[in-house]
C-alpha cells in the first residue's frame, strides 16, 4: 500500500480554468519526494488539497489508506504535518515555546511530557535559545525553523514542506536536510513531500515530480528527471549544480555517481 495515492485529480478555483489537470501520483511509505515547477504551476494547490484546505473537483485522494473525505479528514490531519512558506500565517501563540506546544495541547499530554518534548524539538531545529521569544521578533528563517519544530513534534506519518525552508540560508537549509535525513533513518515510514523551487534540494530526494501548467510532465529518480538540461530549462527550471558537476567530472574520468551531496563530492575529488 502507498502512503499517498492520487488518481485523476482535477481542481479549479473559479470552475473555469483548471489549475490541476488529471493528476496521478503514488508515494510509497518512507519516500522523500520533491514536487518542483515554476511559479503558478499548481504545487501549493496540490499541498492544500492533500490536507483538505480546499476540496477537489473530481478524482481520488487516498492518504494512509483512508479516502480523503469529510468523514476521514480529522483522522488524516492528525497524521499529516504541513509547513507553509510563510510561517506568520501559522503562528498562534505569543512565545516560541507556546507555539511549538500548541499542536501538542490537543494530544492530551501531561505537563511533564510537554516540557520535555517542546525543548527537544526546539533543539533539533536550533531554536532552543529562543523559547521565551515572541515569534514576531524572529527572522523569516527562524520562524520557519519554529514552524518546522511544531510540525515535527507531532510526529506525523507524512510531512509536507511547502517552500518551508525558502527563507533559510544555505547552511540553515543543509542543517534541516540533515535533520530530516536523521529523522527518516530513525523512522523509516516517515514520508516527506518537499514542494520546492530549489532544484538542488529536489536532486537529493528519492523521486521528483515536475508540475507544469497543472500537469505532471516528468517524474522519476532525480538523475533521470533532470538529465535533459534543455527540457528542464523549457519548464522554467535549472539543472542541479551537483548533476552538472557529476557530468563534467565524468568527462575527465572521475566517477562520483554515488555521491549524494556536495560534501561527498568534495571528499571524492580530494581522494
Ligand atoms: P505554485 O505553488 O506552483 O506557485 P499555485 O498552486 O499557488 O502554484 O497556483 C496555481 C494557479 O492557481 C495559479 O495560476 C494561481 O494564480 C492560481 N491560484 C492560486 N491560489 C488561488 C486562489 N486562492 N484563488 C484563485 N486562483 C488561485
Amino acid at each position: 500500500m502507498n502512503a499517498i495515492e492520487i488518481k485523476n485529480l482535477c481542481y479549479s478555483y473559479d470552475k473555469n480554468s483548471e489549475v490541476l489537470k488529471k493528476i496521478d501520483l503514488s508515494i510509497k511509505y518512507g519516500e522523500h519526494i520533491a514536487i518542483v515547477g515554476h511559479n503558478g504551476s499548481g504545487k501549493s494547490t496540490l499541498a492544500k488539497l492533500l490536507v483538505g484546505l480546499i476540496e477537489k473537483d473530481s478524482g481520488d485522494i487516498n492518504i494512509l489508506g483512508l479516502n480523503l473525505d469529510r468523514k476521514n479528514i480529522q483522522a488524516i490531519r492528525q497524521q499529516v504535518g504541513i509547513v507553509f512558506q510563510n510561517p506568520d500565517n501559522q503562528f498562534v501563540a505569543t512565545t516560541v515555546e507556546d507555539d511549538i506546544a500548541f499542536g501538542l495541547e490537543n494530544r492530551c499530554l501531561s505537563y511533564e511530557e510537554m516540557h520535555k518534548i517542546v525543548p527537544e524539538f526546539a533543539k533539533k531545529v536550533g531554536m532552543e535559545e529562543y523559547l521565551d521569544k515572541e515569534p514576531s521578533s524572529l527572522s523569516g528563517g527562524q520562524k520557519q525553523r519554529v514552524a518546522l519544530a511544531g510540525a515535527l513534534s507531532l510526529e506525523p506519518k507524512i510531512l509536507i514542506l511547502d517552500e518551508a525552508t525558502s527563507m533559510l540560508d544555505p547552511k540553515g537549509k543543509s542543517e534541516i536536510t540533515h535533520l530530516l535525513t536523521k529523522m527518516r533513518k530513525n523512522n523509516q515510514d516517515l514520508t516527506v513531500i518537499s514542494i520546492t523551487h530549489d532544484v538542488e534540494e529536489a536532486y537529493l530526494c528519492d523521486r521528483v515530480f515536475v508540475l507544469n501548467n497543472g500537469q505532471i510532465v516528468l517524474s522519476g529518480r532525480p538523475d533521470e528527471v533532470f538529465e535533459n538540461g534543455e527540457e528542464i530549462h523549457k519548464l522554467g527550471l535549472e539543472q542541479p549544480l551537483l548533476l552538472k558537476l557529476k557530468k563534467e567530472l565524468k568527462k575527465i574520468g572521475i566517477d562520483i555517481s554515488n555521491d549524494k551531496t556536495l560534501e561527498e563530492v568534495a571528499d571524492s575529488i580530494c581522494r
